[in-house]
């Protein structure tokens, strides 16, 4: 299909998105409603990038992230675009249920007094308490984020001090960056299971509790804020955003795998596809892993259009099945703690293997209806950057289904429905990330500031998706996204381009695939 001939609003400049992700639906949903003339090339046959589904013997499930937070991102997006609809969403009194092999099992709930009674009952009423200063804690070192670095275009330590001001000292203070996640959940919990617990949420961008800044307990405030379920699975985010584009006369091409970007006089001038098309642009957004780029996947002239990261961030080897199950009830979100956390993430960081017997996360959105079988999604946390031996894998998955039994849930597997996806299904899918889901590891005081922002050293290239600026999770693409629309609307001001500032009412939008 060509493109340039269907956007013929002069005013207006072209714009290609690369990747259908979170991050670059959303860029691409701004952008054209800011007048822009926007196509979407995603190599995939399907938008969502990460919002993967796979089939299992009791129908199609999630086969990416789960866990929905920060609603109000997706609220003030569809704000700003107008749009009165939202996603059909219902939140989760439960936030997860979690076990142990020595037969412990706490919930955590969104009510903060409900957890705390619950922890007081599965491990007294010091670490009850323990609970309610982590989470105020946990708040203030949100509250103190959320303006000056979720939201902020470049932030770096000194923009946080002043933007902040004198009043916003303590609470920088609070967020500690530079001691790790898990000696400062030794300060609120003598339990280990709790701090195993708390520490898991370094996992939810990548990175080890003993390595990352205490300030990533800023997720576990994001959690009691609020976990939502997307009706009809969290791939209908993607189609959510897929109709907003549609809408405002984007153009969506599946199956366009870009291999080049091409500059002239040191702008972007447009792409090229594997199948040899070419496209002008006046701009593009590149959505996909952001490593490709210093990898010159796109290109020896982009190598250093943005930094590679140091540290890679935590692959994962997940599995979807559909089973019938005995045993521990299961919630729908459930996590079984593997018996040494320190072992685990040595084996992850240091020794780049599959733990031994590893903490296993299980999504069960049909938990409570009543079905033969339900669907089910399993995930360890695996490395990145390394071909796997089949027998390493093999074993782990051996061992990440007994750990379930001796948890206290026994899983019988319809033959032959079970989907296995490896680390390096995961670099062949997302090309540039080794296998990594998150980008750069979270590692030290510095890492979230070494992260990628949307601008880059080429004018009209800018970043968006879960590996650069403000960092990896579905909302957390969207905000990235909403910052490289703004990020070029800011260089077209810059360069006085003239753009409608409604969306253009006439331009023939849709989706094609090859
Ligand atoms: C197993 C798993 C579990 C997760 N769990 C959660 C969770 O519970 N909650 C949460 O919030 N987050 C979770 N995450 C993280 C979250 O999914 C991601 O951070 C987010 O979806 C990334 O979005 P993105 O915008 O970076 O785009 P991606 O999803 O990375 O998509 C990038 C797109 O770019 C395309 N692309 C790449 N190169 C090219 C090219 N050359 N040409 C054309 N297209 C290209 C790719 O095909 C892909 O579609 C999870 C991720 C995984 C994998």
């Amino acid at each position: 299909m060509q493109v340039s001939s269907q956007h013929n609003c002069r005013a207006a400049p072209r714009v290609v998105v690369v990747g259908a992700g979170v991050g670059g639906l959303v860029a691409a949903a701004e952008l054209a409603q800011h007048g822009a003339a926007v196509t979407v090339l995603e190599r995939a046959a399907q938008t969502g990038g990460k919002l993967r589904e796979a089939g299992t013997g009791a129908g199609r499930g999630d086969a990416g992230p789960t866990v929905f937070t920060m609603r109000w991102v997706f609220d003030e997006l569809f704000e700003a675009l107008g749009e009165s609809e939202g996603l059909p969403l219902a939140p989760l009194p439960l936030l997860a249920r979690h076990a142990w092999p020595d037969g412990g099992v706490l919930d955590l709930h969104a009510d903060l007094e409900h957890s705390a009674d619950a922890i007081g009952r599965f491990a007294g009423a010091a670490e009850a308490r323990g609970y309610r200063d982590f989470s105020a804690r946990a708040q203030a070192v949100y509250a103190a984020l959320e303006g000056p670095f979720l939201r902020a275009s470049r932030p770096n330590p000194l923009s946080l001090l002043l933007r902040g001001g004198w009043r916003g000292l303590p609470g920088l203070l609070r967020i500690a960056p530079f001691v790790t996640l898990w000696s400062s959940l030794g300060t609120h919990f003598r339990d280990a299971r709790l701090r195993q617990l708390f520490g898991r949420y370094a996992t939810y961008c990548g990175a080890s509790p003993y390595a990352c800044p205490a300030t990533l307990m800023l997720v576990a405030h994001v959690e009691r804020a609020g976990v939502w379920r997307v009706e009809g699975g969290m791939r209908g985010i993607a189609r959510h955003l897929e109709r907003l584009l549609a809408r405002r006369g984007a153009l969506l091409r599946c199956g366009a795998d870009v291999r080049r970007l091409h500059l002239a006089r040191g702008r972007i001038a447009g792409v090229e596809l594997a199948s040899g098309e070419h496209l002008a642009a006046d701009a593009v957004v590149w959505a996909g892993d952001s490593a490709a780029l210093a990898a010159g996947l796109l290109g020896p002239a982009l190598r250093q259009a943005a930094p590679p990261p140091r540290q890679r961030s935590l692959s994962a080897l997940t599995w979807n099945l559909a089973a019938r199950t005995e045993g521990l009830p299961l919630a729908h979100h459930n996590v079984f703690f593997g018996p040494s956390y320190a072992d685990e993430f040595d084996a992850l960081f240091r020794h780049a293997r599959l733990p031994g017997v590893p903490t296993t996360y299980v999504c069960a959105p049909d938990a409570g209806e009543a079905a033969a079988a339900q669907r089910l999604f399993c995930l360890v946390n695996a490395p990145a950057g390394r071909e796997l031996p089949d027998e390493e894998i093999d074993e782990c998955e051996q061992q990440t289904f007994r750990h379930l039994a001796r948890c206290g849930l026994s899983l019988r597997a319809i033959e032959g429905t079970t989907a296995r996806t490896t680390p390096m299904d995961f670099a062949r899918m997302f090309p540039g990330s080794a296998g990594a889901l998150y980008g750069e590891a979270s590692h030290g005081w510095q890492a979230s500031f070494r992260r990628p922002t949307q601008r880059t050293t080429i004018p009209g290239l800018v970043l968006a998706g879960g590996t650069t600026h403000p960092g990896p999770g579905v909302p957390m693409a969207a905000l990235s996204g909403r910052l490289a629309a703004a990020e070029l609307r800011r260089q077209w001001r810059a360069q006085r381009v003239s753009i409608s500032l409604s969306r253009p009412a006439a331009m023939p939008g849709g989706i094609s695939t090859p």
